[in-house]
């Protein structure tokens, strides 16, 4: 058989020659790397062998073994299961499926400069590549279960990899590092050495539930023959979450996580449940402390494991958490299933479901708990993954409390820091009984809208929501400890406490007479864009602005269905008029008599544009508008 050469796909020629010119310190890392394929591998074949019994592979032995050899400087590690195929090999091993990868190249390249790399590195993982951190040259040989044929791959990571047809190998993996010289410095550093191999699989991999074996050293008996020992296994294989608490320390506990996120960073949170009785089952949840870039891309792979007694059944099991917490990582053990239980037999698990009503509750009080007793964490837990919490608020009607209890806005109380609701409930001024929001695409716009004029004037915070789920959530979440949420941009503020109202009843009323021609005569200039033309209570310093009807849906919301492709018919808005300001009160003494002056029914256009400018929404005619304006300021000088 002919060797092929094939070129590494552009990403991975880059990400390799970060991983040669090494700047991950950690060098360790890439034997938990190897073995956590390795284990993946024989999980596989377990599984597959259970579904296909014509497979004809043994699974009597399923094991890794670390095979180092000092004098020629290699460092084999093996496995004996589900192997791959030549194409697999081309395809799993030349290229990077994930799509997040061009991004992080990006990221890499530009934190290079500020030493920031090795964290990202850290949040990514490189799984396989890492081997060339500490190999001048690596060959995979390999034989996918099932098949005749092996397949030979290797590469010095510069470039290019051949692969090679060979007859001759043993089913499953083999990757061979050709390490590079010992740095005479530190010998802690020296891969072959069984006292360093046994170390870092000891921190690494404990729990990996396959034996993994190192082979022993000779003994030479008294006799003078040389007997080589049993190989001796170095992991416990003991199940973390199958183990009582106090004899799992917090390293344990990440190195697990990073085994099943291929995460190199420490997650933020480890959750412990354990359920005894009818239906037992063990779980043992992470919170990652970096949303990864696939996050909100169809197709984003979920964390969860599912185990049956010990046994790994699945990856991404979705029937076990909801959508919404899909960057939870971890694994449950479930006693009472069948090995061979499928994703559809899941879905429907009546067990199943409770289980998933409980894991979830139990995920949201962590969540809860961490705000309490680690705001950073929780701090940094928001920002990545908040906006995927808020989405459980449409769906999930029965935790929506629990999910407001843990979720965090930020406000006009605090320039930086979020409050919840609980908070804001507390700090609410004597008489007021709404929450008030306003949703958009900043903090800054909504902060200089002329909707939060009057809220500021009284000092009455304002939740500012500017993710993309917020406008939706809004609609669904009919309120917190009794208090309705309310926008600010919407319906009629009412913002006079009952000893006021009695005081600007009449003045208002007043008001109302001195302006009704004004607005009888605006509401008829402007009839195509608007549907009423009102006084307004909010404003204190801008002229005009422009709010939804209270059962209208806002602007934001109505292109956001458009976008997902639903027919939205277009509402009409209300401008409403600051009678306190010179523009409304001169343009009232000015149209009386005047109703047909064309100059004044351009004022009126005029200052309904302004009121869309200062919401940041967009002109219906930008060129109309910027030439009324022009001609205007042209007059003035
Ligand atoms: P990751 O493990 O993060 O997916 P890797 O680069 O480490 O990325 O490996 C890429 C793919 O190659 C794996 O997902 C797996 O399908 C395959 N692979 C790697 N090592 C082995 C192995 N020992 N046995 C079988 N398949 C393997």
């Amino acid at each position: 058989m002919p060797t092929e050469t094939f070129e590494f796909q552009v990403e991975a020629r880059q990400l390799l020659q970060m991983m040669i010119h090494s700047i991950y310190s950690n060098k360790d890392v890439f034997l938990r790397e190897l073995v956590s394929n390795a284990s993946d591998a024989l999980d596989k074949l377990r599984l597959e062998s259970l579904r296909d019994d014509t497979l004809g592979a043994d699974v009597s032995d399923l094991h890794i073994d670390l095979e180092a050899d000092p004098g020629a400087r290699t460092l084999t590690i093996r496995d004996n299961g589900i192997g791959m195929s030549h194409d697999e090999v081309v395809k799993l091993i030349g290229t990077i499926a994930n799509s997040g990868t061009a991004q992080f190249l990006k990221d890499l390249k530009e934190a290079r400069g500020n030493g920031d790399a090795e964290g990202l590195i850290g949040q990514f993982g490189v799984g396989f590549y890492s081997s060339f951190m500490v190999a001048d040259e690596v060959t995979l040989l390999t034989r996918r279960a099932g098949e005749t044929e092996g397949t030979r791959w290797t590469s010095s990571g510069e470039g290019t990899y051949t692969v090679e047809t060979v007859d001759d190998a043993p089913q499953g993996t083999a990757v061979t590092l050709k390490l590079k010289p010992v740095d005479d410095e530190d010998k802690l550093y020296d891969y072959t050495s069984r006292w360093k191999l046994r170390e870092i699989v000891k921190r690494y991999s404990d729990f990996i539930t396959w034996p993994i074996r190192m082979a022993a050293e000779p003994v030479t008996g008294e006799d003078g023959n040389t007997e080589i020992p049993a190989p001796e296994t170095v992991n416990s294989m003991k199940a973390l979450w199958a183990r009582s608490r106090d004899e799992v320390t917090e390293d344990e506990y990440h190195e697990l996580y990073k085994h099943i996120s291929h995460d190199w960073t420490d997650p933020l949170e480890t959750i412990r449940m354990q359920a005894e009785g009818a239906f037992e089952y063990q779980a043992l949840l992470f919170i990652p402390a970096r949303a990864p870039q696939d996050l909100y891309t169809r197709g984003h792979k979920r964390g969860v494991q599912l185990y049956v007694k010990r046994v790994f059944i699945m990856d991404d099991c979705e029937a076990l958490l909801p959508e919404y917490l899909r960057f939870v990582k971890g694994v449950v053990d479930a006693q009472d299933l069948s090995l061979n239980v499928s994703r559809e037999i899941l879905q429907q698990d009546r067990q199943i479901q409770l289980m998933h009503r409980r894991l979830t509750k139990k995920v949201l009080s962590s969540i809860k708990d961490m705000m309490a007793a680690h705001p950073e964490r929780y701090a940094t837990f928001w920002q990545e993954f908040g906006r995927v919490v808020k989405e459980g608020l449409l769906g999930d009607a029965d935790n929506q409390d629990a999910i407001l209890a843990a979720a965090s806005f930020a406000s006009t109380h605090d320039q930086e820091q979020q409050t919840t609701l609980k908070q804001y409930v507390e700090r609410m001024k004597e008489g007021q009984e709404h929450i008030f929001y306003m949703t958009g695409e900043s903090r800054a716009g909504i902060e200089n809208s002329p909707h939060m004029e009057a809220f500021r004037d009284r000092g009455i915070e304002v939740l500012l929501l500017t993710d993309p789920v917020d406008e939706v959530w809004v609609e669904a979440v009919p309120g917190f400890d009794g208090k309705e949420l309310r926008s600010i941009a919407r319906g009629e503020a009412d913002l006079d406490t009952e000893e006021q109202k009695e005081e600007v009843k009449a003045e208002r009323e007043k008001q109302r007479q001195e302006f009704s021609g004004l607005l009888t005569w605006m509401s008829a200039q402007l009839s195509e864009q608007v549907k009423e033309v009102r006084l307004s209570a909010r404003l204190t310093v801008s002229p005009a602005c422009i709010v939804s009807d209270s059962d209208d849906a806002t602007p934001a919301l109505q292109n956001l269905y458009r976008a997902m492709g639903q027919e939205m018919p277009h509402t009409k808005r209300i401008l409403e008029l600051n009678p306190g300001h010179p523009l409304v009160s001169g343009l009232r003494a000015a149209q009386a008599g005047r109703e047909d002056d064309p100059a004044l029914a351009e004022t009126a256009e005029l200052l309904y544009g302004t009121a869309l400018l200062a919401e940041g929404s967009e002109l219906p005619d930008p060129a109309r508008f910027t030439k009324l304006l022009t001609d205007r300021l042209e007059r003035t000088l």
